[in-house]
């Protein structure tokens, strides 16, 4: 049902008044972690000057360390459906627990299902049976016919508002957190009708080379990018190294837009 054979025409994901895929390019930011109010305002309030609608902001943190931030759970998402409300925004979360989903499209505009969870049957299944529009990020060790498939679980049984997002997978290379799989993009491109996503925050792990990296996503016929926002990243409670902050994240976006792969 994800393959282009059948469906060649483009999927549009409707996020509410917001649509994705189509080759019009979009931009999902926000914090790793939603951890206060004033902290997502701040990020919404930013997004919002610059013509952009979609936040993101983990609430259920799926974290390497069970000692490390877990997130603010459904907490977390209430902020964020407030501070988009207020704004105009469209919120994108991460679900972990396939019991969690009837209580999160409640909230959330976007279901993201993270890179460790993009095989976890029961939760494409329980995203699959909602109509909330699902994020579904590569896994960090998935090839691209696992992610389709991944998708083809949510899709079958339902949900055709699937957004496909390459995020960068794990090699040996250590000077950036993971790989980013540039030829995924065109891949899937070509191979489904679904939007495609470059999540060039956890893709790289670094701040200095966000800008040739979103160009690179975006001129390999990416749908949109996401990245991740902080206030204040040295302080964040978690990847505090990869965020960037506000006046980093306008010129990121002056930058992209200056170069004509972003209106
Ligand atoms: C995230 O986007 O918040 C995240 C945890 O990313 P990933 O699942 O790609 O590691
Ligand atoms: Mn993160």
């Amino acid at each position: 049902l994800v393959s282009r054979k059948d469906h060649p025409q483009d999927t549009v994901v409707m996020i509410g008044d917001v649509p994705v895929g189509n080759h019009r390019k979009a931009v999902v930011a926000g914090p790793c972690s939603v951890e206060s109010e004033e902290q997502v305002r701040k990020v919404a309030e930013s997004l919002k000057r610059q013509g952009l609608r979609l936040l993101r902001g983990g609430a259920f943190k799926p974290r390497t360390s069970p000692y490390d931030f877990q997130g603010l759970g459904e907490e977390g998402l209430r902020i964020l459906r407030r501070v988009a409300d207020e704004f105009g925004l469209k919120v994108v979360s991460e679900i972990v627990n396939p019991a969690d989903i009837e209580m999160a499209v409640k909230y959330v505009d976007v279901i993201q299902i993270g890179a460790r969870n993009m095989q976890n049957f029961e939760l494409l299944k329980a995203a699959g049976s909602v109509r909330t529009p699902v994020f579904l990020k590569r896994g960090m060790s998935a090839t691209v016919e696992e992610l389709l498939f991944a998708a083809e679980y949510i899709v079958s049984r339902g949900n055709r508002q699937v957004i496909l997002c390459e995020r960068g997978i794990r090699t040996y290379e250590k000077w950036t957190r993971n790989t980013l799989d540039i030829s995924a993009v065109p891949l899937l491109k070509q191979e489904s009708h679904l939007p495609v996503f470059v999540d060039i925050s956890h893709a790289t792990g670094r701040r200095d080379i966000l800008l040739p990296v979103a160009k690179a996503a975006l001129a390999a016929g990416a749908d949109g990018i996401m990245v991740e926002v902080h206030p204040e990243p040295a302080v964040a409670l978690s990847d505090a190294h990869q965020q960037i902050d506000i006046p980093q994240f306008e010129k990121l976006i002056s930058d992209l837009r200056q170069s004509g792969l972003l209106s």
